[in-house]
C-alpha cells in the first residue's frame, strides 16, 4: 500500500494534512494577495475589532493590519520552524550516524557530549545560546536547531548501532566498500525513515520554541511579524484588546495540531512493523465466522477431532484460504505427523485449533476441533485460556522468539506453571527444575537462572519443550520444533520427544516437511496441499507406498543416504495462490498424472484401504513413486 493511500487512512493525519496544506499555500500566495502592508503603522485607527471596515481582523496597537501581519507572520514562522528542523535533523542525524557506525572510542567521546548538552534545560541553552548570539530571527532559528540535535543524535545513533552489526554490513565491509560509501548505502537508507519520522513530530515543537523566543523578544525584531513576536507585542492588551492575541494564537494552535496529528500520521506509515499490521493489536482469539452447520465429531476415540476446519485471511479484498476444509483425528499416545511444503497450511491448522491465529486478518469460516468432547471453535475465551498451555500446549519453531529475553528460563517456567495452578512459588520452582532435568539440561538446578541469550539453541529447544510439559498436557501441538537445530541436536530432541510421549501418554500433532523426522518420530501422517489434505494413512504405508501422485513427487526429492548418486527430483511449478485455487485437483497444475477430469469438480478425500484415504481419483496403487 502507497505511503499517501496508508496516511489517508488515518483520518486525524488527513485533517492536518489537509489544514497544513491550506496553511501552506496561504503562506506561499501571501505577497500576491492585496492585502495592506504588514508594517505601515496608522495610530489613529488602533486596536479596531475584527470585522471592522478594510480590517477583516482588526488593528493592533499601531493600527497595523492583523490579517495582513498574521500572513506574512505565519510565513516567517513556518520557514523558521521548519529550516530549524531540518537544521536539526541532518546535523543530528550526522553525528548519529558517525556515533553509532564507528562505537568504541568516537561514540564515547560524541555522545558524552550529547549527554553534556542534554543536561541543560533546552529553553535555558536556548536562551544562553541567543543571549551569546544577540537577538534575531536567525539566531533564534540557530537555537531551536542547536538544542534539538542531541535529540536526533541520540535517536539516530541508536538505530545505527543495530544496522551497523548486521550481516549485510559486514557483507559490505567483505566486498571491500569504503566506511563513506558504507554510510551512504547500507546505513543512510535504513535510518532515513527514523529521520523523517522524528522531523515530524518535532517540527510543530520548534515553531513552538522559535515563537517563544520571539514573544520574549529574541526572535524577529520590529517591525517585522512572526506569530511569537505578534503574541509579546499583543500581551500589554490581552484584556482590554483580546483579538490582537488570540488571532496569533489560534494560528500557533491551529499549526501545531496540524503538524503534530500529521506527524503521527507519518510515522505510522513509514514504520514498517505499522506498515504490515504487525502492531495491530489481535483478538485474543481468532475470529469465528461458521457460514454451515458445525459438523459433528467425526474421531471416535481420538483426543482431538479436527472436523471440516477452514481458516482464511481477508487482506485488501482479498480472501487467502489457508485451510480449506481439513479433517484430521490425533489418538491418545499417538504422534500425528503433518507434511507438506513451505505455505500449504499446516501452520494455520495448528494455530486454528486454539484459536491462535492472529484476527485480524485470520478468520476461521468453517469446520469443528473438538478436544475431549467439547468444540473449541467459537468457544469463550476462559475456556481456551484455561486449556492453552495446559491440556493443549505448543511447541514453536523459533525458542528464541518465544522466550522473553529478560526473564531468566526459571522465571518463565515458573510462570507457565502458576499461570494454571495455584502452586506455591517454590514448589513450582522445584517442578521447573525437574522439568529441565527431564529434557536433559545440564545441572538443571543450576541452569535454571540462566537467560535464553546465555544458552544454545538445542538447549533453548528443550526449554521449549519443558515450558509445553510444565502443566501435563493431553496433546503437544509441535510446529517444526527442529528445524532450525543441527542434525546431531535434531536426533537428539526428536529422541526426547518420542521417550516423553511414550512415557507420558502424550498425543502430538508434529508439523514438519522432513520425511525423515516422520519416519523417526510419527505412527501416522497426513500430508497437506493448498489448504487440503490430500493423503493419511499409516507412516509405514505411506512411506513405503505412497498413493498420492503428490506424496511420491516430495518423497522423490528426499536425498537418501547411501543410495548412490542419483539425479534428486523436483517439482515442477509452484504451488498454486490460496486466493486464487484452481478447480478440481489443486496440484493438477504441477502433476504428471493429470486428466481433464482432475480440473473438473470437488476432488474428495477417499478411502483407499482400511486405514488410508488420498484425494486422488486415481492414486499410484502400484505404489511407485511417481517420475
Ligand atoms: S487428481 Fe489428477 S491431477 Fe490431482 S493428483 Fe490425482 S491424477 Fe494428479
Amino acid at each position: 500500500m502507497s505511503f499517501l493511500r496508508l496516511l489517508a487512512r488515518n483520518r486525524l493525519a488527513l485533517a492536518g494534512l489537509v489544514v497544513m496544506a491550506c496553511v501552506c499555500l496561504l503562506a506561499l500566495v501571501t505577497p500576491l494577495l492585496p492585502l495592506a502592508a504588514p508594517d505601515i503603522t496608522d495610530t489613529g485607527n488602533r486596536f479596531r475589532p475584527p470585522f471592522s471596515e478594510g480590517a477583516l481582523l482588526g488593528t493592533d496597537h499601531l493600527g497595523r493590519d492583523l490579517l495582513s501581519r498574521l500572513l506574512w507572520g505565519t510565513r516567517l514562522s513556518l520557514a523558521v520552524g521548519l529550516a530549524a528542523a531540518v537544521t536539526a535533523a541532518v546535523l543530528g542525524a550526522a553525528i548519529g550516524i558517525v556515533a553509532g557506525f564507528y562505537g568504541g572510542r568516537t561514540d564515547n567521546l560524541i555522545m558524552r557530549g550529547v549527554d553534556m548538552l542534554m543536561a541543560f534545560p533546552y529553553i535555558l541553552l536556548a536562551l544562553a545560546i541567543v543571549a551569546a548570539l544577540g537577538p534575531g530571527l536567525m539566531n533564534a532559528l540557530i537555537a531551536v536547531a542547536a538544542v534539538n540535535i542531541p535529540f536526533f543524535a541520540r535517536n539516530i545513533r541508536g538505530v545505527t548501532v543495530g544496522i551497523a552489526h548486521k550481516e549485510f554490513v559486514d557483507a559490505a565491509r567483505l566486498s571491500g566498500m569504503s566506511d563513506l560509501r558504507i554510510v551512504l548505502t547500507e546505513i543512510l537508507p535504513n535510518v532515513v525513515p527514523v529521520i523523517v519520522i522524528a522531523m515530524s513530530t518535532t517540527v510543530g515543537w520548534m515553531i513552538l520554541e522559535t515563537a517563544g523566543l520571539s514573544f520574549l523578544g529574541l526572535g524577529s525584531q520590529p517591525p517585522v511579524a512572526d506569530l511569537g513576536s505578534m503574541l509579546g507585542e499583543a500581551r500589554a492588551a490581552l484584556i482590554t484588546s483580546p483579538h490582537t492575541s488570540v488571532v496569533p494564537g489560534a494560528m500557533i494552535l491551529v499549526i501545531v495540531m496540524a503538524i503534530n496529528l500529521l506527524g503521527d500520521g507519518v510515522r505510522d506509515a513509514l514504520d514498517p512493523r505499522l506498515k504490515s499490521g504487525a502492531l495491530n493489536r489481535p483478538l485474543p482469539a481468532t475470529q469465528v465466522a461458521r457460514d454451515a452447520p458445525v459438523p459433528a465429531a467425526q474421531g471416535g476415540a481420538a483426543l482431538l477431532s479436527i472436523d471440516g476446519l477452514k481458516t482464511e485471511f481477508r487482506v485488501k479484498g482479498r480472501v487467502y484460504r489457508a485451510v480449506g476444509g481439513v479433517d484430521l483425528d490425533v489418538r491418545p499416545g499417538e504422534c500425528l505427523g503433518l507434511v507438506g511444503e513451505s505455505g500449504s497450511g499446516k501452520s494455520v491448522t495448528a494455530l486454528s485449533v486454539m484459536g491462535l491465529v492472529a484476527s485480524p486478518p485470520g478468520v476461521i469460516t468453517g469446520g469443528s476441533v473438538h478436544f475431549d468432547g467439547q468444540d473449541l471453535i467459537g468457544a469463550r475465551y476462559e475456556t481456551l485460556r484455561r486449556i492453552r498451555g495446559d491440556r493443549v500446549a505448543y511447541i514453536f519453531q523459533d525458542p528464541q522468539a518465544t522466550l522473553h529475553p529478560l526473564y531468566t528460563i526459571g522465571t518463565q517456567l515458573v510462570e507457565a506453571i502458576r499461570a494454571h495452578h495455584a502452586v506455591p512459588r517454590a514448589e513450582a520452582r522445584a517442578r521447573a527444575v525437574d522439568l529441565l532435568g527431564a529434557v536433559r539440561i545440564p545441572n538443571a538446578a543450576a541452569r535454571i537462572d540462566s537467560y535464553p541469550h546465555e544458552l544454545s539453541g538445542g538447549m533453548r529447544q528443550r526449554v521449549g519443550i519443558a515450558m509445553a510439559l510444565a502443566n501435563d498436557p493431553d496433546v503437544i501441538i509441535a510446529d517444526e520444533p527442529t528445524t532450525a537445530l543441527d542434525v546431531t541436536v535434531q536426533a537428539q530432541i526428536l529422541a526426547l520427544l518420542d521417550e516423553l510421549r511414550r512415557a507420558r501418554g502424550l498425543a502430538i500433532l508434529f508439523i514438519t516437511h522432513d520425511f525423515g523426522v516422520v519416519a523417526q518420530l510419527c505412527d501416522r501422517v497426513a500430508v497437506m496441499y493448498a489448504g487440503r489434505i490430500v493423503e493419511t494413512g499409516p507412516t509405514d504405508a505411506i512411506l513405503s507406498r505412497p498413493a498420492h501422485p503428490y506424496t511420491a513427487r516430495l518423497m522423490a526429492c528426499v536425498p537418501a543416504p547411501g543410495g548412490g548418486r542419483r539425479r534428486l527430483a523436483t517439482i515442477p511449478g509452484l504451488p498454486p495462490s490460496v486466493d486464487d485455487l484452481p478447480a478440481g485437483c489443486a496440484f493438477a497444475g504441477r502433476c504428471d498424472l493429470v486428466q481433464d477430469t482432475c480440473r473438473r469438480g470437488e476432488i474428495t478425500l477417499d478411502p483407499l484401504t482400511a486405514d488410508r484415504a488420498v484425494r486422488c481419483p486415481t492414486p499410484l496403487r502400484a505404489g511407485a513413486p511417481a517420475s
